[in-house]
Order: C-alpha cells, then structure tokens, then sequence
C-alpha cells in the first residue's frame, strides 16, 4: 500500500508479508475470478439476519452520525444494502462480482456513511479501493470498515508466529489483506490524498470521518 519493502512473517499455503512502515499484513496470492465465484456460491449467506446486522452498524456509527444517504461498498449479493432500504433509508451498493469495475464520478462525494462490511481484507490493490470509498463521502461524512484487526496479534509481537499460525481469519483464501490501527493511521496522515480523521478502532474494525 505504502510501496516500502516488505518482508515475508509466515508461509503455509500462502506466503504472508508485514509492511513495517504502514502495519499492513498482505499475500500476494490471489485467487482466480472463478475460484472466488465457487468461494462465494459454496457460502450460505442469505440465512443470516441482515435486518439485525443493519441495526447493529447504524448502533455502532450513531455517536457520530445519523445517515439518511448510505453507500454499500462490495455489498455481495446484497442483502445488507436491502436490510438498510426496508428502514426507509437511501442506499446505493456495488459489489465488484456482479457490477465489475467501479466507476467514480457518479456519486462522488454525496455519501453520510460507506460501508465496507467484511470487504477491504478482500483488496487487493487498498490504496484503490480506498480512493474509491474516499470519492463517495461527503465532508463530514462516515466511512465505517468492518475486517478483523490485527493489534493484537501484532501487539504481542514475541508471539507474533504462534498466534498468526493459528489465526482463522487468514486462512480464508479470499482473505488476502489484514489491517491494524497502524495503518489506518497511516492512511489518515496521507494529506495529499485524503483529510481523515479516525474516530474509533476496535477489534473489529474502525470508524473513520472525513473532513
Ligand atoms: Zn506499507
């Protein structure tokens, strides 16, 4: 993301690297669009209750903002962005899989809150991706990303190989960036690019503004 050397901090199927600059953990090892697609369809998502998972974002984000516009950045097939809709609010979604690349310009700038909800350990390229979702907020505006931190991995760095090894989340194969407060914090000090400040952080992810 931050373009410094990284080097490799565990190998099993995939080899995984720490950028120490920015805290950004990576693969390179992608899966093919088709290994994804057969991922995704072999997933049972739509017995999950969309409905309370929408009140309980809206919960997480309220000491900050009240959206009446939300935008569902790789919103799968759509059922969150659906949930939020049967509320009454505003919502505009896009997921990669079914809509293909994104294109900015329509929408930019115009968003209370994005949402990324289990999406940027997806990335590939972050730094896109996150322009992408910069483009879409409103000044003032929220940008809330829901991953699995890694501060406490990496908070404990003596143990860093055990705990890694033994980490789930990782051996996700759909699963190729992990984030910590670091680099988050890396991302809001990039002036030139973006005027963000963070909110909050959490074991589960970070609540960032844009201003
Ligand atoms: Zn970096």
């Amino acid at each position: 993301m931050c373009d410094t050397p990284a080097f490799m901090i565990f190998e099993d199927s995939r080899p995984f690297y720490l950028c120490k600059n920015c805290g950004l953990i990576f693969t390179d090892c992608y899966l093919t669009l088709e290994e994804i697609k057969h991922h995704y369809q072999s997933q049972h998502t739509n017995s999950f209750d969309w409905n309370e998972k929408a009140k309980e974002l809206l919960e997480v984000v309220s000491f900050a903002v009240t959206p009446r516009k939300i935008f569902d950045f790789g919103s799968g097939a759509g059922f969150l962005a659906d949930a939020f809709r049967s509320m009454g609010l505003e919502v505009d979604n896009y997921e990669p899989m079914l809509h293909g690349v994104f294109r900015t310009g329509i929408y930019n700038n115009s968003y209370d809150l994005v949402i990324l909800n289990e999406v940027i350990e997806h990335a590939e390229d972050v730094k896109k991706m996150f322009d992408n979702v910069y483009s879409l907020t409103r000044r003032g505006g929220i940008i809330l990303i829901s991953t699995l931190m890694t501060d406490k991995l990496i908070n404990e760095s003596d143990r860093f190989q055990e705990h890694f090894k033994n980490w789930w989340y990782k051996d996700d194969p759909t699963h190729i960036s992990f984030f910590c407060q670091l680099t988050f914090e890396y991302l809001c000090e990039m002036k030139n690019s973006y005027s963000l400040q963070m909110l909050a952080a959490g074991p589960n992810g970070i609540i960032l503004q844009r201003w």
